[in-house]
């Protein structure tokens, strides 16, 4: 779709934003669905909300120095982007992955501003990171790293201002380090990171709830095709924290779990993945997924991600990482017969992807509305901080369940009421956007 209003819009961006094209794809996609809400609320287009909404109100970079286990300088750029906080303090997780970007981390801060607003809890958009890689490094390279990227974000953040969590590369080993960092440097402590330990003030259903969130957002795609997971073949991208938790919720409620993946390759297990086996090898001993043969010889593994799409599944979640499934995957999925997607990781779909799904009739359910639990649930980690409480792990369950069910119900009523009934991006797009642009508009320019 190319209208004036989406062009004059991509060509401010595109030109302040060159060599980003996460950043853009993800801009596009939203502008591209709020065209209708715009042409409906013309004061919106006057007082400029979307030329408005797509700069970051502040963007922090900085150098991250540390000393690696054989006493070498090492330096990373650290990031965070603080996109939007018309509705409630920035929040959204950190990123460690050699990939990481501005671009990566304004993709992800921007798409996080209306994954919150749909959450209907008061948190803002933001997003940060580093160009760090975890991967084979020792616990006391991660812990240095750590405490010198903590060194300098410390004095962007608050618990009542920006609240990181983790994201691909971010666990709770890292969560626990830059949290022991803020400490040392600060005398308000409680609630500024999400994702913390048991112990110390984290939620429980926090690690699991981006997962069973994704799966109860994915029941209720089901439900309006009268059917649900039972029996069902699930592919699922990714062996990380969002990928095990939604294969534990799935394969809970009935469904067959028959591939899973890392950065390095993909196992196909006929007789249903052993998730023990993935938890013990991927959190544990945070091995590759190879290893998963030394438990199920009969498995198959094979070198590379992409041909995990081409496994049969009636299910697919991709839960691995940014534009992971292109067209032609799309493709072979509907030809295979799949009749669902959602989104684990962000933005895990190119638009080709997209459109292909919602060209076939796939119930397709958008990241920013399907993975929403995680960010959620820090919500509800924040909240039990703040009344220094801390709730059972069934209270904090339900409650993600009925934040899943309210979000899906928000997507599908937008959708209808813009006509364009089954199409959950669309839906996801204007009811994060319509709740933003009314506290930007009440909060003057
Ligand atoms: N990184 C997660 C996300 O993409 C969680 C963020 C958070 O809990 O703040 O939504």
């Amino acid at each position: 779709m190319s209208s004036t209003f989406v062009d004059s819009i991509m060509a401010t961006v595109t030109a302040r934003n060159p060599a980003e094209p996460e950043f853009l794809q993800a801009v596009k996609e939203v502008v591209e669905s709020i065209e209708p809400v715009i042409q409906k609320r013309p004061e919106m287009a006057k007082l400029k909300i979307v030329e408005r909404i797509v700069e970051p109100e502040r963007q922090i970079m900085f150098r991250v120095p540390w000393v690696d286990d054989q006493g070498n300088v090492q330096v990373n750029r650290g990031f965070r982007v603080q996109f939007n906080s018309a509705i409630g303090p920035y929040k959204g997780g950190l990123r460690f992955h050699p990939s990481v970007n501005l671009g990566i981390i304004k993709f992800l801060g921007f798409e996080q501003i209306f994954k919150n607003a749909l959450t209907t809890t008061p948190i803002g958009g933001g997003k940060g990171g580093s160009d760090f890689d975890p991967k084979g490094k020792s616990d006391m390279e991660v812990m240095r790293f750590c405490q010198s990227f903590m060194s300098e974000l410390f004095r962007h953040i608050g618990p009542d201002t920006d609240v990181p969590a983790g994201d691909i590369g971010v666990g709770g080993r890292e969560i626990g380090y830059m949290y022991g960092q803020y400490k040392k440097l600060t005398n308000s402590f409680t609630g500024v990171l999400t994702g913390k330990g048991i112990p110390y003030g984290g939620s429980l259903a926090r690690k699991e709830a981006t997962g069973y969130g994704l799966v109860y957002f994915t029941t209720k795609m089901l439900e309006a095709r009268n059917t649900d997971w039972k029996g069902k073949r699930v592919v699922i991208s990714g062996s990380g924290n969002v990928a095990i938790y939604a294969a534990e919720k799935a394969m809970s409620l009935g469904a067959t779990v028959v591939a899973m993946s890392d950065s390095n390759g993909y196992v196909v297990d006929e007789a249903g993945i052993d998730l023990n086996a993935i938890k013990r090898i991927k959190e544990v001993e945070r091995g590759r997924i190879k290893e998963y043969l030394d438990v199920r010889p009969k498995a198959v593994y094979t070198e590379g991600c992409a041909g995990i799409w081409t496994v049969p599944c009636a299910i697919a979640l991709p839960c691995a990482t940014q534009n992971e499934l292109d067209g032609n995957a799309a493709a072979t999925l509907v030809k295979n017969g799949c009749i669902a997607v959602a989104e684990g990781a962000n933005m895990p779909s190119t638009p080709e992807a997209v459109k292909t799904f919602l060209d076939a009739g796939v119930s397709f359910g958008p990241a920013k509305a399907a993975n929403a639990g995680g960010v959620a649930t820090s919500a509800l980690e924040m909240s039990q901080n703040s009344m220094r409480m801390a709730w059972s792990f069934e209270e904090v369950d339900a409650k993600l369940h009925t934040i899943m069910n309210n979000i899906y119900f928000q997507c599908r009523d937008a959708s209808e009421a813009y006509g364009m009934k089954g199409n959950l991006v669309a839906g996801a797009n204007i009811a994060g956007f319509l709740k933003v642009a009314e506290a930007m508009l009440a909060q003057g320019i």
